[in-house]
């Protein structure tokens, strides 16, 4: 008999809650859970992939091991593959110094109970340098003007869009994404919630984006010149007299400094950087100021640009200066039943800024991390510290990493390459190990991160839908393993190492969540949750300043030094406008039925029209010779694509898109359904020298490149071959 199961689905932020119908280990249905106090049923269409994914014949069961990376991989037992990892990475520890081993951990840990209670404490604690996540090719700069603003990379306030009468979102796209670095399932719902209390959505974007199509306003804006809107609407704000801070003012330093850096930015001296009116911006500043309530959102197009830190800082700003920051309807901060802020603060992960430089750029570190921007570099360029070996935990950062082709290249010359990954992809093909955890659906979940950017306090723990295979281990049960090796000394007897393995698998994630909740502000447990499948519902935001900043004597830095100093150097530039070249600007995108490079192995999210297509401006096509449909050849410094164009009026002239983490191309791969819909990588054009100067972040906003006709006789770019498999 078929059995109903109360989950969430851990495929993006949004968290949804559903109910998984499935019958001896077959899931037959995936439906939203109109119980789940956080998305009252909704799902969107990617839920179905978890099936997909727990089903699908390419996914591995098994790990895959070779000596050599010029042979074929064969099965291994887990025992014979985790011994060759953990010795082998160990031994590199061993031989060549801790920065010898770099890790890289991608987007899903952040939906992962396990990897986030046993992984972020693993990887720090192997001590070295080379930290890559994807974080550095994503939010980086809105944690790290956090951070200098508040004292923590993880207190970003969330839009209170249930309550807001104005909504500004500046390089975002929620109604894709479904809120990012923002907990809330249904932004189509909650969007038309709020036109039909009165409110207004206001969108600035190069394209016309899936959320500017249902704006009362949209307009485009230049890619890369957010930090120049931003603070000419605050310029606008401070000369008109119109910064209110409430009750924030008696604890927030830096005001007049920042006024002071802001006078170069008038609307007018702005305009024709941004292409944005001086009379526009500064309608929406007052429009902004002069609301009951208003909050500025912005996410990736924000975050990933030349000025992503100093965009960051300044959006939050805006929110403070018009008063709105903390306040109801504004940008306030979550109240999550597990205080994973405090935790991290208190065991010292992911604290601190520019402690160090990266060995051969020089980059900032952040976060105990460095930028993966300059992976390759650290891979490539010899000498002390030089990276030799690589453990990626559910990331692909060939994809997903700017220059994806030159680190592809660079991960052939790795001594050797350990993955904890599901399936045989652009990186864990050059892999020596791969080692596949359960699925989805046969672990249990708890959003300990996402909780922490819901915008309602809640909290639900949901048990595995489907037993684990006989044999398979869970992610953190992987990394517990390879903890044995690798945080023990080297001779460490084989009794002494097999007797503190089996004392640590003792300890699960169910055991560290439980003691969590009841250490946390609602006193909760484990049992309680267990008890209240659906979830519980913990309330509407409420104000939390200043009692959660973590500054000294808790106060507000309107002004940080380094933001202060970046804003006057962008004031030099202000009337610095390029000259007109043939360069066109490619900025990313997101799909709906996409999720960054992972999902494109699920048939019923890839069928249908194509949609790795180039979105080009008719005018730009006619000055180039390219028509609808036609293919063109796009080039920028670091490398090529050919790729199928589409013409549309949505893209604002002078920039295209490609939407992000397509290229199934490579040799080697084990992902049938993707490799026939393979598409084109946009990260083979993004370019690893363009970062935010900050926070060290790959730009992929506004990207120089070139566009031409190709023709169907032209050879088809392809990533160089690598002799595995
Ligand atoms: S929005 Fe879609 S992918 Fe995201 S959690 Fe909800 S159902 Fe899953």
């Amino acid at each position: 008999m078929a059995q109903h199961a109360l989950s969430t689905c851990t495929l993006c932020e949004a968290a949804c809650g559903i109910v998984v119908t499935h019958h001896e280990g077959q899931v037959e249905r995936i439906v939203g859970d109109e119980k789940d106090p956080q998305s009252l049923g909704y799902i969107c269409p990617k839920a179905i992939a978890l099936a997909d994914l727990h089903h699908d014949p390419d996914r591995l069961r098994r790990p895959l091991v070779r000596a050599n990376r010029d042979e074929p991989f064969r099965e291994a037992t887990w025992a014979e593959a985790l011994r060759l990892a953990g010795e082998q990475l160990a031994n590199v520890q061993h031989t060549h110094g801790r920065d010898a081993l770099a890790v890289y951990y991608g987007n899903p840990v952040a939906h992962n109970l396990g990897l986030l209670t046993h992984g972020l404490a693993f990887t720090r604690a192997l001590r070295t340098r080379n930290l890559y996540s994807a974080s550095s090719a994503d939010q980086f700069p809105q944690m790290l003007a956090s951070e200098r603003m508040y004292g923590h990379f993880g207190l970003i306030p969330v839009p209170d869009i249930d309550r807001t009468q104005y909504l500004l979102v500046i390089g975002a796209n929620p109604i894709v994404s479904n809120g990012s670095i923002m907990t809330a399932p249904d932004m189509r719902r909650r969007i038309q919630d709020l036109r039909a209390r009165g409110g207004r959505l206001v969108v600035l974007d190069p394209r016309r984006t899936e959320t500017a199509e249902l704006a009362d306003e949209h307009h485009f804006v230049r890619p890369g010149t957010d930090a120049f809107v931003l603070a000419s609407m605050l310029h606008v704000l401070v000369q008109e007299g119109r910064v209110r801070l409430g009750p924030l003012g008696p604890i927030t330093d830096g005001v007049h400094a920042v006024g002071r850096a802001l006078l170069p930015f008038s609307p007018d001296a702005t305009a024709s950087q941004t292409g944005l009116s001086a009379e526009v911006v500064t309608r929406l500043a007052r429009d902004f100021a002069s609301q009951s309530s208003s909050v500025a959102y912005g996410r990736l197009g924000l975050c990933t640009q030349e000025h992503g830190t100093l965009a960051s800082w300044l959006l939050q700003l805006l929110n403070l200066f018009a008063g709105r920051l903390d306040a109801v309807g504004g940008a306030m901060f979550t109240k999550p039943a597990f205080d994973l802020l405090g935790l991290l603060e208190r065991v010292g992960v992911g604290q601190g800024f520019d402690r160090w430089r990266t060995r051969v750029r020089g980059l900032r570190e952040i976060a105990g991390e460095s930028p993966v921007a300059t992976l390759a570099d650290e891979i490539e360029t010899p000498g002390r510290g030089q990276v030799r070996a690589l453990l990626t935990i559910a990331g692909n950062p060939v994809l997903s990493a700017p220059n994806g082709q030159r680190l592809d290249r660079a991960l052939r010359g790795l001594d050797f390459v350990v993955c904890v990954d599901s399936y045989l992809n652009e990186t864990t093909r050059h892999a020596n190990v791969i080692l596949p955890p359960v699925s989805q659906l046969e672990r249990g979940h708890y959003d300990l991160a996402l909780q922490v950017f819901a915008v309602r306090n809640g909290a639900k723990y949901s048990p595995p839908v489907l037993q684990k295979s006989p044999g398979s281990l869970h992610d953190w049960e992987i990394l517990t393993h390879l903890s044995a090796w690798l945080l023990l000394p080297k001779h460490t007897p084989e009794s002494l190492r097999t007797a503190t393995l089996s004392a640590a698998l003792k300890v699960t994630p169910e055991h560290i969540l439980d003691a969590g909740l009841r250490a946390g502000p609602y006193k909760l447990t484990l049992d309680s949750l267990r008890k209240n499948p659906h979830g519980i519902d913990l309330g509407a935001l409420t104000p939390r300043l200043p009692s959660i900043l973590g500054t000294p004597r808790k106060r507000i830095r309107a002004a940080p030094p380094r933001c202060l100093s970046e804003l006057s150097r962008l004031a030099v530039t202000v009337h610095d406008l390029e000259p007109a070249s043939d360069a066109l600007l490619l900025v990313g995108r997101r799909h709906l039925r996409s999720n960054n490079s992972w999902l494109h192995n699920s048939h019923r999210l890839v069928k249908g029209p194509e949609r790795c297509v180039l979105l080009v401006h008719p005018e730009d096509a006619l000055r180039r010779g390219i028509t609808d449909k036609s293919l063109a050849t796009v080039k920028s410094r670091v490398g090529e694509v050919r790729v199928r164009c589409a013409l549309t009026d949505e893209i604002m002239k002078g920039v295209v898109s490609l939407p992000h983490g397509w290229g199934h191309t490579h040799a080697g791969l084990r992902m049938g359904v993707a490799q026939a819909h393979a598409g084109v990588s946009l990260n083979d054009l993004t370019d690893d020298l363009q970062l935010d100067r900050l926070s060290g972040t790959a730009g992929f906003s506004a990207v120089a490149v070139v566009v031409s006709p190709a023709s169907q006789q032209d050879p088809p770019v392809l990533p160089s071959e690598a002799p595995h498999e």
